[in-house]
């Protein structure tokens, strides 16, 4: 990584990428994407407090708040990230990762509203509004001037109904959708109609296709993301317009709330409470999704979250084998509408449904890497190139069996010394803290027995190890930021 001093916002050459009109906006479009292409998790753990800090002749200069998140990224992600980043703005050649408050580019002397707030969503949306990652190639909205924006996110047109399979985990979940969306007349029908799904299993695409329905039936439909809910909300507070933004919500036939486990923040989940209440009274139709059933919002009010489980609550389960194929079918279909020489035999799409099994958004991404390397080199899909193709997407899902070796070497690395320091008799804190580290993620990732790992530290006593164990628990417990490190070194580990 190259960092130099020139660390203002204008470097002279009349780019000033961090603070102009363009960027700001492009940067949270790649990280949109990012989110959308990896999936909630892995962009959670590595790319939420990934900020732009400008953009220099051609180099997107990046930053993350510790050195090891920035060799994870540059060792697993600069490719990605910075196809993402061409994609959105042609002329970046270059990405470089810097580590905040250590001397890397840093835009401006007083610590920023988003840095200092980037543990809290809420907190963030002060400074970068990010609406869902939905339509990504869609501006982000504008909030208007009098806070009463209520332009919602946009529908993305390919989620309808039309395009969704219909399967055995997913058939409780789509028929009350359709119901709900085409449902005429007085009153709503289950109110609210709450659906819950990990990620990847058609909660939004269902959502979507609820707004598309019920808009053609005429019905006033406003779509949120949480982000968005809460954005409209601060934004109201802040012109001191939430009354009014309040009674134009209220305003409305059917109201889609989406990733509702994602609302933070005292005054906004009681703003939520009120507007969710407000319109089941007045008997509007709500409906909302999340990762997780209602008794388990843990963030939200009790009263809240019965009023959320009051309606009707489905489920929509994995995707089982034969629900993967056809997803898969449908949208290879959908993509050879555009690229009529994209061939992909009943044997390979088989195969990929197969390998694929976590989502549909992994789906999606498989039939996005085998139209790119059908069309970079011009060749059919053979059994072969697909699985070239999605090599790292089936790898991920696949339980990995950690070696004791594999801990010991990550767990120098990050701290600094070396394997052999961790195995020697050395007793200096630099090296002590990271070998009990090390002892413990040995125990609770693999089977190793407490003397065997004694014996694979150096020939050590199986009570030192549970002594390490015991210690690192407890440490854990009692300090956040080496419970955070020891969790990113597990998932490195996993990964
Ligand atoms: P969630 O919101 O539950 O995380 P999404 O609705 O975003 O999941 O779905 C992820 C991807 O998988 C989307 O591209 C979506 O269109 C696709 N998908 C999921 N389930 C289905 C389905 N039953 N039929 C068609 N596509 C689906
Ligand atoms: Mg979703």
């Amino acid at each position: 990584m190259q960092v130099d001093g020139n660390v203002a916002g204008d470097d002279g050459n009349g780019r000033n990428g961090g603070n102009g009109s363009e960027t700001p906006a492009a940067w949270a479009r790649v990280k949109r994407r990012l989110r959308a292409e990896l999936g909630e998790d892995v962009f959670a753990s590595w790319f939420a407090r990934l900020e732009l800090e400008d953009v220099v002749e051609g180099t997107a200069r990046l930053t993350v708040p510790t050195r090891f998140l920035k060799s994870w990224i540059e060792s697993h992600y600069l490719d990605r990230v910075l196809t993402t980043f061409k994609a959105e703005i042609a002329e970046i050649a270059r990405i470089e990762v810097g580590v905040r408050g250590t001397g890397a580019p840093a835009k401006a002397a007083a610590p920023s509203p988003a840095k200092a707030a980037s543990a809290s969503p809420l907190a963030r949306l002060h400074a970068t509004p990010q609406p869902a990652p939905l339509t990504p190639m869609q501006p982000a909205p504008e909030a208007r001037a009098d806070g009463s924006d209520l332009s919602g996110t946009p529908l993305d047109a390919r989620l309808t109904f039309a395009s969704f399979v219909v399967g055995r985990s997913n058939a409780l979940a789509h028929a009350a959708a359709e119901r709900v969306a085409r449902h005429e007349g007085e009153g709503a029908l289950y109110n609210p109609l709450y659906l819950h799904a990990g990620v990847g299993l058609g909660k939004t695409h269902l959502l979507h296709g609820i707004g598309h329905a019920a808009r053609e039936a005429g019905r006033r439909v406003i779509y949120l993301t949480a982000d968005r809910f809460m954005y409209g909300f601060v934004n109201a507070l802040k012109t001191q317009n939430a009354l009014a933004y309040k009674e134009r919500l209220r305003g409305i036939d059917l109201l889609i709330l989406d990733d509702v486990q994602f609302i933070q923040g005292k005054s906004i989940q009681a703003e939520f409470g009120h507007t969710i209440n407000a319109l089941i009274d007045a008997g509007r139709q709500v409906v909302v999704a999340s990762d997780r059933p209602p008794a388990d919002l843990e963030a939200l009010d009790e009263r809240v979250r019965s009023r959320l489980a009051g309606g009707l609550v489905v489920e929509i389960g994995n995707l089982d084998e034969q629900l993967r194929v056809s997803i898969l079918t449908a949208r290879l279909q959908s993509v050879r509408a555009s690229h009529p020489t994209f061939e992909v035999s009943p044997t390979v799409a088989a195969y990929v449904a197969r390998a694929i099994t976590a989502n549909g958004r992994d789906l999606e991404g498989a039939v996005n890497r085998l139209l790119a390397h059908a069309t970079l080199t011009g060749t059919a899909v053979t059994m072969e190139t697909a699985e070239t193709a999605i090599r790292d997407l089936v790898k991920n899902r696949e339980p990995k069996r950690i070696k004791i070796e594999d801990i010991q070497k990550l767990v120098a690395s990050r701290y600094n010394v070396s394997r052999s320091d961790i195995l020697s008799e050395r007793r200096t804190a630099a090296v002590v803290k990271p070998r009990q580290i090390a002892m413990y993620l040995s125990k609770v990732l693999t089977l190793r027995s407490l003397p065997e790992i004694g014996r694979r530290f150096g020939g050590r006593d199986h009570t030192t190890v549970l002594h390490a164990v015991r210690k690192i628990e407890k440490q854990i417990g009692e300090d956040a930021v080496l419970g955070d490190e020891v969790e990113l070194l597990k998932r490195m580990l996993q990964d």
